[in-house]
């Protein structure tokens, strides 16, 4: 367990953050440098680094993450509208912090990668 983690220290609130969910196995909050009108982090509760370290028996994890992510973009009202989902994993995806987190962003038009 990565007890020194950012976002470990989030989900034990040794660190304060803008939880908007949380449950017994995920936790919810604002990212600290918004991309949009909706930017959220969700992350499991049980340390995992990366997509690389989802295995048979923590997968189910994966699709709770997104139930959770549906769920809030319909509470936070962009559903409708649309919105992305985003798991960056490792140093070619983009990944920063060494913490499975899933990135729910909305509330406006965002920019094509592609
Ligand atoms: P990634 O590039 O996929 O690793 O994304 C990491 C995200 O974590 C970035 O969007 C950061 O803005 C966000 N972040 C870093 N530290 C914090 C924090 N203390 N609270 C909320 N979000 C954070």
């Amino acid at each position: 367990m990565q007890d020194d983690s950012i976002f470990k220290k989030i989900i034990t609130k040794k660190i304060p953050a803008h939880i908007v969910y949380q449950d017994e196995k995920v936790t919810a909050f604002k990212d600290i440098k918004p991309k949009a009108p909706v930017h959220i982090l969700i992350i499991p509760n049980v340390f995992i680094a990366s997509l690389n370290d989802i295995n048979k028996k923590n997968k189910s994890i994966l699709s709770h993450m997104f139930y959770v992510a549906t769920d809030i973009a319909k509470r936070k009202k962009i559903s409708q509208e649309g919105y992305r989902i985003i798991i960056n994993c490792n140093k070619n995806g983009g990944q920063e912090i060494n913490y499975l987190h899933m990135h729910l962003l909305g509330g406006k038009k965002l920019g094509s990668f592609f």
